[in-house]
């Protein structure tokens, strides 16, 4: 009788490290690209409101009707195109690769990048190739189209702006890569509220181009809902994995009212984005960091005088800071630090903290 895990699960589950979330109960965090600012409390009343007439002994509506209407206007998502809604957009890249999961089929995208890319093509069983981006996490247009031409990849992930370097890559370099790509290509537009840049009008222009959004980075993490957008005859069979009540009442319920006040999370994207930029020069005034250039709500940096980057990660939190330490999770992240733009308060205590660290 088979008796333990290994004996039963997939030697690639076993190998796997679990997706690492750090406690961070009293913490300041600054660590996972979340909007520091709440709702206005009018809009929470409403929200509560809401809450208390919820039909919770029933399942939600399981196309989300009323939602997708509402995401369609407020994305502005072209007249032709369906909606896929996820769990958080992790759930659509889980949907996606399972789609696409046939016998040695690759997906792909670029290193670094978002790491639940490779880790969901190991869920489901696919292969992974990951194309280094150059020294200044532009993309080698060359590498990867070479890299296309040698594994076929059944579909490509391209974020953009890119987690964790922040940046947008070039444009028509993606647009390359879609032409060259003989399976589907997703443009995970995680950032997009803090990006002067979409792909959402090339929709139209590629068949093999999906495009994905998320609520969480703009400012409702905490409902998990993510969406995809594309042509429908690749969403109508992606529907078709897609388990049948993953959008819950509350996040159908709630996503739908914030979305009736699109300037409130617009207003706190601006305000992020200026502090985003007044935060970059005070780091890059620091002796010894280089910051790099962002499109998104958080700062990738790296330490160059001889200051280890895990050490002062761990100054930091104990310091009661949690930002995020890429050091040695790739080669062009050698000494480089992560962190989320938070309140103007928050920023000043963690910029205080690292000088003191230096
Ligand atoms: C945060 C992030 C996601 C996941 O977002 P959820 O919708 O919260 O699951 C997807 N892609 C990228 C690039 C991200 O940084």
């Amino acid at each position: 009788m088979p008796s333990s895990p290994d004996q039963i699960f997939r030697p690639e589950i076993l190998a796997l490290s679990a997706y690492h979330v750090p406690p961070a109960t009293g913490m300041v965090k600054l660590d996972a690209m979340e909007n520091p600012y709440s709702l206005p409390s009018e809009l929470r009343d409403e929200i509560a409101l809401l809450a208390t007439c919820a039909p919770i002994n029933r399942y939600p509506d399981p196309s989300a009707a009323l939602l997708k209407a509402a995401l369609r206007e407020a994305l502005a998502v072209p007249d032709g195109m369906d909606i896929m809604l996820g769990n958080g957009s992790d759930e659509i890249i889980q949907i996606i690769a399972l789609a696409c999961a046939r016998p040695e089929a690759v997906l792909m995208s670029v290193e670094p990048a978002f790491v639940m890319f490779r880790m969901i093509a190991t869920f489901a069983g696919m292969g992974y190739a990951g194309v280094p981006l150059k020294a200044d996490f532009s993309l080698d247009v060359d590498a990867m189209l070479a890299a296309i031409a040698q594994h076929q990849p059944a579909v490509i992930f391209i974020a953009y702006p890119n987690n964790p370097t922040g940046n947008l890559f070039d444009a028509s370099a993606i647009s390359r890569i879609i032409e060259s790509a003989p399976g589907v290509v997703v443009v995970d537009e995680a950032y997009h509220a803090f990006a002067d840049a979409s792909f959402m009008d090339k929709l139209a222009q590629y068949s093999n181009l999906l495009l994905m959004r998320t609520l969480s980075k703009s400012g409702l993490a905490g409902l998990r809902l993510g969406l995809l957008v594309g042509r429908r005859e690749w969403l109508s069979q992606l529907e078709k994995l897609r388990l049948p009540y993953n959008v819950g009442v509350m996040t159908q319920l709630i996503a739908e009212k914030v979305l009736r006040y699109p300037d409130i999370l617009l207003q706190q994207a601006v305000a992020i984005k200026i502090e985003r930029a007044a935060m970059s020069e005070r780091l890059a005034a620091l002796d010894g960091i280089d910051v790099f250039p962002t499109d998104a709500n958080f700062i990738l940096f790296r330490l160059t005088q001889g200051n280890e980057a895990s050490q002062v990660f761990q100054r930091l939190k104990e310091r009661g800071i949690l930002i995020k330490n890429l050091d040695g999770s790739h080669p062009l992240l050698k000494n480089c630090l992560r962190v989320t733009v938070g309140t103007p308060h928050e920023n000043a205590q963690f910029l205080g903290a690292l000088q003191a660290r230096l």
